[in-house]
């Protein structure tokens, strides 16, 4: 079968690590058996550079004639808060989220074995295990909500920001959680603010009441600040987290920190159709753009996300996993990982050394 994937290469080290990328799905193809055809797609600062938009016209339509989205990532100093709207590359990851109803951000944070040590965790606390998928509602809440500004006459400006759920946003995500769960270790933490926030008291009610659907799957409330401390007390007791936006924006980063590296970690975003979107959770790292040091780890675990979420190829998205384990394990680390004893190689390096363990 050939499989057309949209190819979002973006600024900074993005078209790097796609490069690599897409040498994998390549590899996988030739092993597996599959061919693959590509689309790129300009989003982002490069798309500002070239269009005057960050969102060019056609964007969304150009990606729904796809069957999986691969993102690298945008933005950078050069398309800075001062730009407006409109040529700012975070405009157009908001908008293409919206646009492609992508409400359910996966992320997926493991401890990789031959990483340990690079976890900021105590040893014996790390050593327990790391496997969480976050579930993060992604295109609700506060950051889709009203906003306003607006001068008083005697406290100086005053701001609001609205955050509002419906009960159908909640079960959405809420049933992707609890799915997601079935195939896992059946354990779903719900994370709220339900003694403050009236949106938690409903997001608490509605999973409770979707949960009598999945008799198989264990349902646990977490409050937010409860959450962010066990997960650097003890995150071996979590398996399915499903939270709204903002919590989950930051609960991730944090999850994401206490397994060692951000250049690690892959994440998908899923809406009710095709196609999902695919991206390391890191960004764009100018700091290291075009020196050929960006680690391409989480965008290659990303592709084996897309092998097992879009294109149901479960034993694909395995030997990527396995291929990547094999490499970090014989000592193969790009700068962000490395440790003492360890073989220092570059972006493209490590993506030739990915190819050839996914050919053993
Ligand atoms: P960042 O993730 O780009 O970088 C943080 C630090 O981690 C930097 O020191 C960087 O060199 C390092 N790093 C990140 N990815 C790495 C990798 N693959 N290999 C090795 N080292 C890596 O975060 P930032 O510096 O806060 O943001 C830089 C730009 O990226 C900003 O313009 C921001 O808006 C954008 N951003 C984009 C996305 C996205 O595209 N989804 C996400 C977050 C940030």
């Amino acid at each position: 079968m050939d499989y057309k994937i949209a190819l979002i290469r973006g600024d900074g080290i993005g078209p790097e690590i796609v490069n690599e990328a897409v040498g994998i799905i390549d590899a996988v193809g030739e092993r597996f058996g599959h061919t693959f055809s590509y689309t790129d797609v300009d989003l982002g600062g490069c798309a500002t550079d070239k269009y005057g938009v960050s969102y060019p016209e056609g964007t969304a339509e150009k990606c729904r004639a796809c069957d999986a989205v691969l993102l690298g990532a945008v933005g950078g100093p050069k398309w800075g808060p001062d730009r407006p709207a409109a040529e700012r590359p975070e405009t157009a990851l908001l908008a293409i989220r919206k646009d492609l109803g992508l409400y359910a951000n996966l992320r997926h944070a493991t401890l990789r074995p031959a990483l340990v040590d690079a976890s900021p965790l105590k040893k014996e606390t790390a050593e327990k295990g790391i496997d969480i998928m976050m579930v993060r509602e992604l295109i609700g809440g506060i950051y889709f909500g009203k906003r306003g500004r607006y001068e008083t006459e005697d406290r100086g400006v005053e701001c609001t920001d609205l955050m509002a759920y419906s009960e159908m946003e909640i079960e959405r995500i809420g049933r992707r959680a609890f799915e997601l769960a079935q195939k896992r270790k059946k354990k779903v933490t719900s994370v709220d603010k339900a003694n403050v926030l009236e949106t938690s008291r409903l997001w608490r009610a509605t999973m409770h009441r979707i949960a009598a659907d999945y008799p198989d799957v264990e349902l646990e409330d977490v409050l937010v600040d409860n959450c962010a401390m066990q997960l650097v007390r003890d995150p071996s007791q979590f398996d399915v987290i499903v939270t709204e936006n903002m919590f989950g924006d930051i609960l991730s980063d944090e999850a994401s920190m206490v397994t060692g590296s951000l250049g690690l970690l892959p994440s998908a975003s899923i809406g009710s159709g095709k196609p999902a979107l695919y991206e390391p959770i890191h960004g764009s790292a100018p700091d290291i753009a075009g020196q050929d040091k960006a680690n391409p780890i989480a965008t290659v675990l990303s592709v084996a996300m897309m092998f097992k979420y879009s294109f149901d190829l479960s034993e694909e998205s395995k030997a990527i996993e396995q291929a990547v384990d094999a490499v970090l394990s014989a000592g193969w680390h790009t700068a962000d990982t490395m440790g003492e004893a360890d073989k220092l190689v570059g972006c493209k390096e490590m993506g030739r050394l990915i190819r050839e363990a996914l050919k053993a």
